[in-house]
């Protein structure tokens, strides 16, 4: 069996869409790298539709019902959005979920190093990399430094074009015949990644022994630019991630080469299907976006935490099904999930890895894993055959174009999502999203047809009674 190309299916109107919402998601992308970012983007596109606060909803103790909207913030770094349908909560809601956090360095707590005169930040590497990848690249700071006082100052520093970028070295090739020797696992290590970020001495007049100039320098930058000291290093988020935009690939421009397409190019079309719905919904439509999936979903801000619950716990109580727990088991119970994770693309270079016939293939639109894990399926959310039915019915009726896969061939490695994390509310959760080439690489590789399909079968889902 053989799935079709969406490409071959678009008609002219369909081709502009396409190129619009691809526009939207690479800004979107661009200009939101980290979880933080992404979440505060997200509630100002959902303030813009109408979404309140569910914080102030509580407080006032509005009721709520059909076609109510509210979010959900956890910490500023997970986000659910809520939009109330006719049918009542108990009978389920059509979930859409997807991660915002992607694999990146993040800053050592006590980072500032000078080596021989050059400026160092130490730090420790966030989620699945190939460490060999992430040097020689210009690289931007995004992130926090929160304050004793209670101040949050928030950084970037990398993005606009004015702005310097930062680097990790490698070896030149001269010098490189043993370390070309080693296995690329090796060949730079986790505590290699220092990142390069300074290097001019501070002069102080009359004090030529100064310890470290280069490192006073750094810190008086630091101070001058956002009040900081060293010890402020103690209680900052900064996450370094490539530096500049995403942008368009291929002279047919029918690719996007960008940072965090895992899993932003599966978050940013299922919120915008959420913020898109135009009629009230029959059954309520959630999404939700996490963080923490990269390290495991685990963690306050991650999917294994009771936010999810919590939130739709507060939700079943404003609209007026009381504060015990069994409307709440109903509903998420009898509730239906696209649990949204990049799947990974066929790549004709390392064909090998791959079963084609169960491989997921750039162009041929939003892909469904019935189970992913790995070896005999190990850790694996395995949809029922039933619920594949109801999702190829609801896809087939909308025009979707779409397509099934595993990761990779059998044996060779696997992955997890979150799916398994929702499903054991016993609601019926499949996995499903866009292929990527190059995944978890500093820049990776989508069709804007997939982001696009994906896209279009959210809103389908979200239609699903
Ligand atoms: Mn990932
Ligand atoms: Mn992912």
């Amino acid at each position: 069996m053989e799935r079709p190309n969406a490409w071959k299916q678009y008609n002219g109107a369909q081709l502009d869409q396409l190129e619009s919402f691809s526009r939207d998601y690479t800004a979107f992308i661009s200009n939101n790298k980290t979880e933080r970012e992404c979440v505060a983007s997200a509630i100002a596109l959902a303030e813009t539709a109408g979404y309140r606060n569910l914080d102030d909803v509580v407080c006032a103790q509005s009721k709520l019902g059909p076609g109510s909207r509210v979010y959900a913030s956890n910490r500023g770094k997970s986000l659910i959005l809520m939009e109330l349908g006719s049918e009542p909560l108990t009978q389920g809601m059509n979930i859409l979920g997807a991660h915002v956090d992607s694999p990146r360095l993040d800053v050592k707590q006590n980072p500032v190093e000078e080596k021989n005169d050059l400026a160092y930040l130490d730090t420790h590497y966030y989620g699945g990399v190939k460490k060999y990848q992430w040097v020689t690249l210009p690289l931007a700071i995004h992130g926090v430094v929160a304050k004793k006082d209670g101040t949050v100052v928030p950084v970037c520093v990398g993005e606009d074009a004015q702005d310097p970028v930062f680097v990790i070295t490698d070896l030149l090739i001269h010098l490189a015949q043993e370390q070309l020797k080693k296995d690329a696992a090796t060949v730079i290590e986790g505590e290699m990644l220092d990142l390069l970020v300074g290097h001019k001495p501070l002069v102080v007049e009359g004090d030529d022994e100064q310890k470290d100039p280069a490192k006073a320098q750094l810190l008086e930058l630091l101070s001058q630019k956002y009040g900081m000291d060293e010890e402020d290093f103690y209680s900052a988020e900064l996450e370094i991630v490539p530096a500049g935009a995403a942008r368009d690939l291929g002279f047919d421009r029918s690719m996007i080469l960008g940072y965090g397409h895992d899993d932003r190019s599966c978050a940013y079309p299922s919120l915008c299907a959420q913020l898109a719905l135009t009629e009230v919904p029959a059954r309520t439509a959630l999404t939700i976006l996490v963080d923490k999936e990269e390290i495991g979903s685990v963690g306050a801000t991650g999917m294994t935490s009771l936010f999810f619950e919590n939130v739709v716990a507060e939700v079943l109580a404003l609209a007026g099904y009381g504060e015990g727990t069994l409307a709440l088991r109903r509903c998420l119970g009898r509730s239906h999930m696209l649990s949204s994770d990049v799947s990974a693309g066929f790549d004709p270079a390392f064909a090998s890895t791959f079963e084609p016939k169960n491989a997921a293939y750039l162009g041929h639109g939003l892909t469904f894993n019935k189970f992913t894990g790995s070896r005999g399926k190990g850790g694996s959310n395995d949809a029922d055959a039933e619920y594949v039915a109801l999702i190829r019915r609801v896809m087939d009726e909308h025009d979707v174009c779409w397509q099934t896969a595993e990761l990779g061939k059998v044996d060779v490695g696997g992955g997890g999502t979150i799916a398994y994390i929702l499903a054991k509310y016993g609601m019926r959760v499949i996995d499903c999203g866009v292929p990527v080439l190059s995944m978890h690489a500093p820049w990776e590789v989508i069709s804007k047809a997939d982001l696009f399909e994906a896209y279009r079968g959210y809103q389908a889902f979200l239609t699903l009674e």
